[in-house]
């Protein structure tokens, strides 16, 4: 991770160093690429440092694919990621088991993704990665 190109963008100078690279971009196809890593690596940054404690997003990179682990996928406000909980309930932690097990509504981490899953409520959600 370049440092200076951190620290650039979250001086919010991003939006200008983008407007200035898609004009030449067939000339910076991998600066672009990376640069567009690095926005999104601090719009998340800047997304967990702006949720509250209830909808608090966690790097789920700790707990993926571990097998003593829930296999529920939960939402995460929108990233996704395994529960957290031990699997004690036919791979499912207490709480997902309850709430439907194999039919949960983000299905599980060893599936595919649901593209728009619906919650409980009926309410259709979108990924934001
Ligand atoms: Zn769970």
């Amino acid at each position: 991770m370049n440092n200076y190109y951190l620290q650039f963008i979250k001086n919010h100078l991003r939006d200008d160093i983008l407007q200035e690279i898609t004009v030449d971009k067939e000339n910076y196809p991998l600066l672009l690429k990376e640069l567009n890593i690095l926005i999104q690596k601090v719009d998340f940054e800047e997304k967990v440092k702006n949720t509250s404690k209830t909808h608090m997003i966690r790097d789920r990179v700790l707990y993926k694919d571990r097998d003593n682990l829930c296999k529920a996928r939960v939402w995460n406000e929108g990233y996704g990621g395994q529960c957290s909980q031990k699997a004690s309930c036919n791979g499912f932690c207490k709480t997902h088991f309850k709430k439907g097990g194999i039919n949960w509504w983000l299905g599980t981490i060893d599936g595919p993704r649901p593209e728009r899953p619906i919650n409980e409520r009926d309410k259709i959600h979108v990924w934001l990665n």
